[in-house]
């Protein structure tokens, strides 16, 4: 009885310093609800301290939220990862914290890191170095979050920026992805065409939203039971009647 479901599951809240202040978790579930996008996931660089109240809010609206983070490796690779819990995804923000590099987060260069409540008030700062690498190489990374029940997405790799591809130039055959993910300023066909040795993964495309306006600005569809991690991992897989809807 399963049915198609259309998610975006890379969107930034104002916790990310590059993330515009109006992007609350309230703004952000209540956007994605007018658009008619069932499953967002928050990730925001290196932290997951505003997907909790994203939760909240969802239950309340009716979007599923997944708990994510954006994580950023040794190798200034970003990677998605996507939890069910706010529970998961802390156990994986305690490890990503002690391996952030030093030094605070400098508000006036990158932005503020913004906390809030499902109440959309300000609960504090964040003064961490959000904004960079870690000191996670991309295996330990991936391997930890999978571990921890992760699934795992490279972001954006068609850009040349903080990508597998713009910065080994191919992906490592021992880095256990679920799926690949393509920016919105390119389509899966042209990212094919372009970078032919990303064919044999599923590749799927969100909006990496940082404003309100670009949510679900592009989105991935699957065919799903439920609208949960554990179905998406099996859409992702093609298990099961399960999939990416071209
Ligand atoms: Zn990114
Ligand atoms: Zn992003």
């Amino acid at each position: 009885m399963g049915r198609v479901y259309r998610a975006d599951l890379h969107i930034h809240t104002c916790l990310s310093p590059c993330g515009s202040l109006d992007m609350s978790p309230r703004a952000i579930v209540r956007e994605a609800k007018k658009k008619g996008i069932e499953i967002i996931a928050i990730c925001d660089h290196n932290s997951a301290e505003n997907v909790l109240p994203a939760q909240k809010i969802g239950e309340v609206e009716g979007v599923t939220v997944l708990a994510g983070m954006e994580v950023a490796s040794q190798e200034e690779v970003h990677i998605l990862t996507l939890f069910d819990t706010a529970e998961g995804v802390n156990r994986l923000q305690e490890i990503v914290y002690e391996h952030l590099l030093p030094g605070e987060n400098d508000e006036d260069t990158f932005g503020p890191q913004v906390v809030v409540n499902e109440e959309d008030e300000v609960v504090g700062m964040n003064t961490r170095l959000l904004i960079g690498a870690t000191e996670l190489s991309i295996n330990t990374l991936v391997d930890t979050a999978l571990k921890l029940g992760s699934v795992v997405i490279a972001s954006h790799v068609d850009r040349e920026s903080f990508s597998l591809l713009g910065h080994l130039g191919f992906i490592p055959d021992d880095v256990r992805l679920h799926a690949l993910e393509i920016s919105p300023h390119t389509t899966r066909e042209q990212a094919k065409a372009t970078f032919p040795q990303i064919s044999g993964y599923p590749l799927v495309t969100f909006s990496d939203a940082h404003s309100l306006e670009d949510i679900g600005k592009t989105s991935t569809c699957f065919f799903l039971e439920e609208p949960t991690l554990r179905e998406i991992a099996m859409a992702l897989r093609g298990e099961k009647g399960r999939g990416i809807v071209y």
